[in-house]
């Protein structure tokens, strides 16, 4: 096993048995359900917005390592920052996750995030990692639901 698939299983154990920001957070005005089919994934995200950004994050669910990892890393991820901001970081992960396997994306916005990016060789995970992301727009988009159906 090389360096960089032993670094990225530690860290998605560690988000996966200690998620950070698991919880219903009290006050959030933005919220929305996630469901994968394809695994049988769940995440639910709250966020506290206030203005344009993001004062506090939280989310709940129950789903395999990955998407509860990436859920987990995602919380951290967008924690003081604004919708544009988050936007941004969203076209970079959606980049990262569904790119063509050993073709560039752009890192330097991402940080730990980047250990999800060995998910795109894996189609079938590719939507595990993408569900917290894709619940996560659909809250600021005032959606209530997303759920993968292609
Ligand atoms: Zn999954």
């Amino acid at each position: 096993m090389s360096e960089i698939r032993e670094l990225y299983q530690e860290v998605v154990m560690d988000h996966t048995r200690h998620p950070r920001n698991f919880h219903k957070l009290e006050g959030a005005n933005k919220t929305a359900d996630g469901y994968n089919p394809f695994c049988g994934d769940r995440v639910s995200i709250f966020l506290k917005l206030k203005g344009d950004r993001v004062e506090d994050v939280g989310f709940q669910g129950a789903g395999c390592a990955i998407s509860t990892s990436s859920a987990s890393m995602l919380t951290e991820a967008v924690k003081g920052k604004t919708t544009a901001e988050i936007q941004a970081l969203y076209d970079v992960v959606h980049q990262m996750l569904t790119r063509a396997p050993g073709t560039e994306f752009d890192d330097e916005k991402l940080g730990d995030l980047e250990i999800l990016s060995g998910v795109s060789e894996f189609p079938t995970r590719v939507k595990c990692a993408g569900l917290s992301w894709h619940t996560l727009m659909a809250a600021l988009k005032g959606d209530k639901e997303a759920i993968f159906t292609e």
